[in-house]
């Protein structure tokens, strides 16, 4: 019988595992992850290797159940932010331990709404056009919902990285979808002499949203603020660009506002004169985020972002008027 020592105790170990241990060095059986009980093969896999699971976030607002899924991430370099230069965006990713080698890190949520009736997803991702992506459609198939369940694809705006999914590998993902998105966007996005005139790199957007023309010819084109159904609503959100929106959720006394763009994390909410390089129209972009960012802390909305660390869920709160982004708490919401 070997002498176990009062550390042993402490992590656990039973007498089964002591007859292990007495041929191995107590030192060996701990690095090897052995704790109680954990003799057999098989017990050692369950603990080295536990499965790994797409990120999901599911929550209430009333009647409706949000899922969070996210389609992967992308690195943005810190030079991609006009109104500072790459080396004051560096210093604030660092300040708020955010600085990644590749920049600061953009996640790509979307939101999944079911109000028990209709499935309607909030942006689609930039399935692999950007960054480490694609991952939205093995995320909705691990919470069993396949694509053509979904009655509805709201489109924030026609960014590569909130349509990609629509019509990655050139096929129509969504078959049974009914697709929105605002009318301004949609002529922004086709015109051939605003792709003519775009920087390279927004290129993909004007290409995509060719494609995704193409291949979904009833989409509807809404103007600005719009219900599609009972609590969900559109809401216009100008800026980021010309046809950017954001969808309001509303029921039972509850509510959540996803903002897509609106902000982006590490520069949003605690400057509104900060820009990314995806936008156009800076003034327009600094004009919305301007307008919204006080409203916001003011009523302590719920909000939804899309690039914010997933599930993107939070609020803007002013201290003496600095603001600064709170992570909202989603788990046991109803206790
Ligand atoms: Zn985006």
């Amino acid at each position: 019988m070997i002498n176990l020592s009062r550390r042993a105790f402490t992590f656990g170990l039973s007498a089964g595992s002591a007859a292990v241990a007495s041929s191995l060095s107590l030192h060996a059986a701990f690095a090897q992850g052995q704790t109680q009980g954990q003799t057999s093969s098989t017990t050692q896999e369950q603990a080295g290797h536990a499965k790994s699971l797409p990120p999901a976030a599911q929550f209430k607002i009333g009647r409706f159940t949000i899922t969070a899924l996210a389609d992967g991430y992308a690195d943005m370099p810190f030079g991609y932010f006009p109104g500072r230069d790459a080396k004051q965006v560096e210093e604030m990713a660092n300040a708020m331990a955010m600085a990644k080698p590749g920049g600061i890190r953009f996640v790509f949520n979307q939101y999944l709404v079911d109000d028990g009736e209709r499935l309607i997803l909030i942006d689609t991702g930039p399935a692999g056009t950007l960054g480490k992506t694609g991952r939205l459609p093995s995320a909705m198939e691990a919470i069993g919902v396949r694509p053509d369940s979904i009655d509805a694809v709201i489109v924030t705006h026609m960014h590569q990285d909130h349509m990609g999914g629509l019509v990655a590998g050139g096929r129509q993902n969504f078959p049974k979808a009914e697709v929105y998105v605002d009318r301004r966007d949609v002529a922004y996005w086709t015109d051939p002499a605003k792709r003519a005139s775009a920087p390279d790199y927004l290129k993909a957007s004007f290409d995509i949203s060719a494609e995704m023309m193409r291949l979904y010819p009833k989409l509807q084109q809404t103007d600005g603020d719009h219900q599609i159904v009972r609590g969900v609503s559109l809401v216009d959100m100008t800026g980021h660009t010309p046809g950017h929106i954001g969808v309001h959720l509303e029921d039972g006394g509850q509510s959540l506002i996803m903002v897509s763009d609106m902000l982006f994390p590490v520069v949003h909410p605690a400057a509104t004169d900060i820009n990314f390089v995806f936008e156009q129209d800076l003034e327009a972009a600094k004009a919305m985020r301007a307008k919204f960012f006080p409203r916001a802390a003011e009523e302590k909305v719920l909000i939804a972002a899309t690039h914010m660390p997933f599930p993107g869920l939070g609020r803007i709160i002013s201290d003496g008027g600095k603001m600064r982004w709170m992570a909202a708490e989603w788990a046991y919401q109803d206790l």
